[in-house]
């Protein structure tokens, strides 16, 4: 018989019923070290202060109005936004796959208004991943989430990562956009370099084309800048954001310059939810934190602390680890044995990672994590490295 929750995860069997910043507390009382933050998204910790008083302030006020109406913690979100990033205005969703369906959709409209409507192709690179809508699985294109579901979404074309000869060929007088995450989250924690996406930008501008980034994974302060493209210094047209900005609260955004967005004019484009008090009480708590003068330095602190333990946890387990990759707190251990057996041996061990693609464990941890929490997690990470190699039936590489 079917589970009453559609079964469309394979879960651990673990039912977290409390979290306390970089902890979880299972409903048997054990803790465990949180190194995926929900994927990315308890971007400050489980049940921060300031964005519990956030919440609940907001919630014995109002919950809900539409966008029928003004929305004061909408408006002072998006200034927030504008104030921090390349942007010049900002449509709010409810997460990662709907911001994917405004980018793309936004993309569209801007070359229909142009007056060229047949720049509607979206080009887009194996082993990205945009959510799970019809756009977004048509958008990463991998047979894992399309199969099954056709007819695709048309108007997407893909190329391999990191293969500048087949984007250049695979430009044409249809394309109106190029799709990218800065740093590839669910493919395997794989940074885009600064020097790619700065020859992005040139790219984009010289063929009269949008570069739209989706920074769902790696934006909100997870590789030490508030957005991963800061540190090439190569501003998208258009960005997805979601995961971190809601802290835990389910809160997306598409974030555009005016020249982008000029054709998403009133009753273009909706959302009930989107933008909702109580999403943007939080995400205007999430954004004062994270570009207080301290905390991005603290990330970048940190991540060097961590990737050094990693590093250390590699040389010592070379059967187990091949190498360590990523940008600030957004990191990959790419594994030699199953990153599934890595993952669950880490539960063994009391800790909580992430696998990804290219057999890698993703460790994605609370931006708030101390100097403590890190110890801690290198010495889970070594221990369960440890019982993997004394398994009876360990296969040396
Ligand atoms: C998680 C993710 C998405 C999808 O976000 P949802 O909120 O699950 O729809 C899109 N793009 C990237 C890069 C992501 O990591």
């Amino acid at each position: 018989m079917i589970a009453s929750v559609l079964p469309t995860y394979a879960r651990a069997p673990l039912s977290f019923v409390k979290g306390e910043g970089s902890w979880l507390i299972e409903a048997d009382g054990r803790r465990f070290l949180d190194l995926g933050a929900g994927i990315a998204v308890n971007a400050l910790g489980h049940a921060h202060p300031a964005l519990v008083a956030a919440l609940t302030e907001q919630a014995g006020l109002l919950w809900h109005t539409s966008n029928l109406y003004h929305i004061p913690k909408q408006e002072e979100l998006a200034d927030k936004l504008v104030a921090a990033t390349f942007a010049d205005t900002v449509f709010f969703t409810n997460s990662g796959t709907e911001s994917c369906e405004l980018a793309v959709k936004m993309a569209r409209k801007h070359f229909y208004d142009a007056g060229q409507p047949e720049r509607t192709e979206i080009i887009a690179f194996e082993g990205s991943f945009h959510g799970r809508s019809s756009a977004g699985i048509a958008a990463a294109g991998s047979e894992k989430m399309t199969k099954g579901f056709g007819p695709l979404l048309p108007g997407f074309a893909h190329v391999p990562f990191g293969d500048h000869d087949a984007l250049h060929a695979a430009i044409n007088d249809r394309t109106a956009a190029i799709l990218i995450e800065p740093v590839q989250g669910e493919g395997g924690i794989r940074p885009v370099p600064d020097q790619c996406l700065r020859g992005l930008r040139a790219l984009c501008d010289e063929k009269g084309i949008l570069l739209i980034y989706d920074e769902v994974q790696c934006g909100m302060g997870r590789t030490g800048r508030l957005f991963a493209y800061e540190w090439a210094g190569a501003a998208p047209d258009i960005m997805m954001v979601a995961k971190g900005i809601g802290g835990g609260f389910p809160l997306g955004a598409v974030l555009a310059t005016e020249r982008a967005a000029s054709g998403m004019t009133a009753g273009t484009h909706g959302s009930t939810y989107g933008g909702n008090p109580l999403g943007c009480a939080v995400g205007s708590a999430v954004m004062d934190m994270m570009t207080a003068p301290d905390f991005l330095p603290e990330v970048s602190r940190k991540a060097g602390l961590l990737r050094q333990k990693l590093e250390g946890l590699v040389a010592a387990h070379p059967d187990i680890f091949e190498d360590v990759r990523g940008s600030g707190l957004m990191l990959g251990l790419r594994c030699r044995t199953a990153n599934t057996d890595v993952v669950a041996a880490n539960y063994d061990a009391l800790l909580c990672t992430v696998p990804a693609g290219d057999n890698v464990v993703r460790l994605l941890p609370p931006l708030t994590i101390t100097d403590e929490e890190i110890d801690m997690a290198a010495a889970r990470l070594d221990a369960a490295a440890s019982a993997l190699e004394n398994r009876p039936e360990a296969v040396r590489a």
